[in-house]
């Protein structure tokens, strides 16, 4: 089953993919499955468990103001940041919860105590994945309407539990002509087709949709990243969360304006750049803001960075920035397929790391790589990631994740210099790289996959 493009690119909201967008859409679709039900009506309480890692780091990442928003109807693309928070603030206030099952006159207002109604159950897990959660819709006489249970799988996907048994989702979307299953079959399979992986993702993407609005949703991508960045530039303060940690990139703007001139002296002056771009991604993560899940919110700062690095220093054509897009895709597509995206499952390295990879493959393509080198940057971009932990502190995705997206943007650009370099031969394939990052986070200790039990977590008493 191949992954669409504007499957892996999600318009979305901060914190987090797996912990804020999965619990919202997953609240909306239970809501929906009431209404189609026609149990709305009906409904006096809804109450929501949440399970493993969304309990454990759930607060950090507004896992529960998410389940609110999505329960009065919202998925996460549609979220306007400033009207959800006033939105969250007059339920807790009021304790009333306007439940949206979608459409025309399916709006059922109830009593809705936050304290009472959200349960955090870190000491439990579900069955299929760490992220869990589940609601509960009951009447006015306590008895039992609904229950659904989703899980978060990584980068804002979500499977109920039908789902999850067959891990796949319901709705796979049309066949594609190219359903590579690994990154050897996608080599073949273009190499015979005489296409770049940039071309094969678009005839893919071709059996859902025509050109115009492929282009459009692609270009829809790029507005909203770049508008991400611009807006992370601008804003200054301290990140919520109680962390205290402030945002740097509006400083640092000024700064490298400042001293145009002189950067011309220090070639490495780009770097500074790339940093300003990542960090302004992921302090507007961070806050809460619109980003786009790329192929995680906590990673969502090192595609952008590094699309825009290729932009400014290299060439702006629209058309060479869908090539980017589309060929970091058919990337990140393989480690969701092989391995995971999500923290809670293999830790940072499947978001960061991921991200590093897919940007390396992206901006490869964009340079004109061929197959073989694309493969061989995403290979890099990851080689260098393996066993990298998940250790947010206070549960929020500010430290180490602001800055860490920085180093991976940077590092995507290396691991694509280094391919360029070469020819595309070389001993690790990707295939294996991306197995070994699965064994890897299967090894790996739950204090460092997204639980904030362990490493800067708890190493640093003082925060
Ligand atoms: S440490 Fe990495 S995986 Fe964990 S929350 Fe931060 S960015 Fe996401």
């Amino acid at each position: 089953m191949s992954i669409s493009v504007f499957e892996l690119f999600k318009v979305g909201v901060g914190p987090s993919s797996s912990h804020t967008m999965g619990p919202m859409t997953a609240a909306c679709r239970f809501v929906r499955r009431v209404a189609q039900d026609g149990d709305l009506a009906a409904v006096a309480r809804v109450e929501v468990w949440l399970y493993g890692s969304l309990a454990l780091t759930g607060r950090g990442h507004a896992t529960d103001t998410a389940a609110i928003i999505g329960l009065t109807g919202q998925m996460p693309a549609d979220a306007d940041p400033d009207a959800c928070a006033a939105l969250v603030a007059r339920v807790l206030d009021s304790r009333r919860l306007p439940l949206n099952g979608g459409g025309q006159g399916y709006v059922h207002e109830i009593d809705f105590d936050a304290g009472r109604d959200i349960h955090w159950e870190g000491g439990s897990q579900l069955p299929f994945h760490p992220n869990a959660i589940t609601f509960v819709a009951v009447d006015a006489g306590g008895v039992e309407l609904t229950r659904g249970t989703y899980y978060s799988v990584g980068g804002g996907f979500v499977l109920d539990e039908d789902e999850a048994r067959a891990n796949a989702p319901a709705n796979p979307g049309p066949p594609v002509p190219y359903d590579f299953a690994n990154a050897d079959q996608l080599l073949a399979m273009a190499g015979q087709a005489g296409l770049t992986i940039a071309e094969l993702m678009r005839e893919n993407e071709r059996a859902a949709r025509g050109d115009a609005d492929i282009d459009q949703g692609l270009d829809r991508i790029l507005a909203t990243m770049d508008a991400c960045i611009d807006r992370g530039m601008r804003e200054t303060g301290i990140l919520p969360g109680g962390l205290d940690v402030p945002r740097r990139a509006a400083k640092i703007h000024a700064q490298l304006m400042q001293r145009q001139e002189r950067m011309l002296r220090d070639p490495l002056s780009v770097m500074d750049w790339v940093n300003l771009w990542a960090l302004a991604v992921n302090e507007e993560n961070a806050a809460g803001g619109k980003v786009v899940t790329s192929p995680t919110n906590g990673a969502a700062g090192i595609i952008p960075a590094v699309l825009r690095y290729y932009e400014r220093f290299h060439d702006p054509d629209r058309r060479r920035l869908h090539i980017f897009l589309l060929t970091a895709a058919a990337i990140g597509g393989l480690y969701k397929r092989n391995a995971s995206i999500s923290a809670a499952e293999v830790g940072c390295q499947g978001e960061v790391g991921v991200a590093c990879s897919m940007a390396a493959a992206g901006l490869t393509a964009a340079m004109g790589g061929t197959n073989a080198q694309i493969e061989n940057a995403a290979e890099i971009g990851m080689e260098h990631n393996l066993g990298l932990t998940c250790d947010p502190i206070k549960g929020l995705v500010q430290i180490p994740c602001i800055e860490r997206n920085a180093m991976g943007a940077i590092k995507a650009i290396d691991a694509a210099r280094l391919a360029l370099m070469g020819d595309g031969t070389h001993k690790v394939s990707l295939d294996r790289v991306i197995e070994t990052m699965r064994r890897t986070g299967a090894d790996m200790k739950d204090l460092y996959k997204e639980t904030s039990l362990g490493g800067l977590a708890v190493n640093l008493p003082e925060c």
